[in-house]
């Protein structure tokens, strides 16, 4: 048997604690409960895939995610990884009703397929952006955890700082003055994940425009729907508006393009899987759309593949790929490229993704 036909697979949870939890104002992460994906070749090469459950984001659930991630097993085995194009799209057909795992499947190819053939996954993708910085995400709480831990990140060399928004609008003026304050002259994002009206995120910026803040661009202020109002905004807001929510296939971004919706998109491998992401990322370069990768809760596996992607293909404007900063130990090896002030080196990356597990086994 040829060394690069895919022989053996495994399921497994990946747990982690998070040293807060992950709130945004459509529900919270209390900790890390994901799914890691491995492929092994004849030869003993394996390959990683994580699959991110964010149940009240996608409305995937764990159980769901592991069938469907054993299906895709039994689907790879015997297939040689060189012809990984075949694989990728054998994949796409079979889940895409569970995005989670088809994004999981869809890393542990490529990331087998990188490793069989000596490069990094960056490299594969194009190679093009050698380092990427990430932002760091103000997750939902009251004024003065935002003001620790915005002086705390501001510290350890952030400069890009995403707040959430949505749950309580009084409070979140009361965060984003604490953010002001602790990280002076620093670039603020706002998501408020679908919680406004289109005419309360008007309201709101404005009134943000008065306190002296002028956040670089508003991500999916209201529902995933409504796009007529993410149009108004696109018309009315000086800074880009983001689809994040509103954008979870290449038909979805079609239409927003269509109907000058947004001016920019976040891209997540969760929501599209690698082809579509790649695809969607083709479409908003060819018409001027701005991108942002974006993640769920990832741990340092799916959020150095994100770092790949993006860097490798390049065009980039936002980068929020900054879970692995609130999760305490994944049990991965490996990602020495990723600084502690959010910065990945890509280029330092060996073979494929470039983390694997402690231990690992398939
Ligand atoms: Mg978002």
């Amino acid at each position: 048997m040829k060394n690069t036909v895919i022989k053996k697979y495994s399921v497994k949870e990946l747990n982690a604690e998070l040293f807060t939890p992950f709130t945004i104002s459509s529900g919270s992460h209390k900790s890390m409960t994901n799914v890691l994906f491995t492929l092994e070749a004849a030869g003993g090469v394996r390959g990683y895939g994580e699959a991110a459950i964010a149940t009240h984001i996608t409305g995937e659930t764990r159980e769901k995610t592991m069938k469907s991630l054993r299906r895709a097993g039994e689907l790879l085995a015997g297939l040689d990884a060189a012809n990984y194009l075949a694989a990728l799209c054998k994949l796409e057909g079979a889940l895409d009703g569970n995005r989670a795992a088809l994004a999981a499947a869809q890393m542990a190819v490529l990331d087998l397929v990188c490793r069989l053939q000596g490069v990094s996954l960056w490299k594969f993708f194009g190679g093009r952006a050698p380092s990427l910085k990430t932002d760091v995400t103000v997750v939902i709480g009251d004024a003065a955890t935002a003001l620790a831990f915005t002086a705390k990140m501001r510290k350890q060399g952030f400069k890009i700082f995403k707040v959430k928004t949505g749950a309580d609008m009084d409070e979140d003026y009361r965060r984003l003055a604490a953010v002001k304050k602790a990280a002076p002259g620093c670039a603020i994002y706002l998501d408020a994940n679908c919680a406004c009206t289109a005419k309360g995120a008007e309201a709101f910026i404005k009134k943000l425009a008065g306190m002296g803040i002028h956040p670089a661009v508003l991500e999916q202020p209201v529902k995933k729907d409504d796009i007529d109002g993410l149009a108004y905004l696109s018309r009315k807001l000086p800074m880009p508006v983001c689809a994040d929510e509103s954008a979870y296939s290449l038909d979805d971004v079609y239409r927003l393009i269509q109907k000058n919706a947004v001016n920019a998109v976040n891209i997540k491998l969760t929501k599209l899987g690698f082809l579509r992401a790649r695809e969607v990322w083709a479409l908003a370069r060819a018409k001027g759309i701005k991108l942002m990768m974006g993640q769920m809760v990832e741990s340092e596996l799916a959020s150095c593949a994100a770092a790949a992607f993006a860097g490798g293909l390049g065009g980039f404007d936002f980068i929020d790929i900054d879970t692995p900063f609130f999760i305490k130990d994944s049990g991965l090896k490996g990602y020495s490229f990723l600084s502690k002030d959010g910065v990945y080196s890509l280029d330092r990356a060996k073979a494929g993704i470039g983390v694997e597990p402690r231990g690992a086994k398939c």
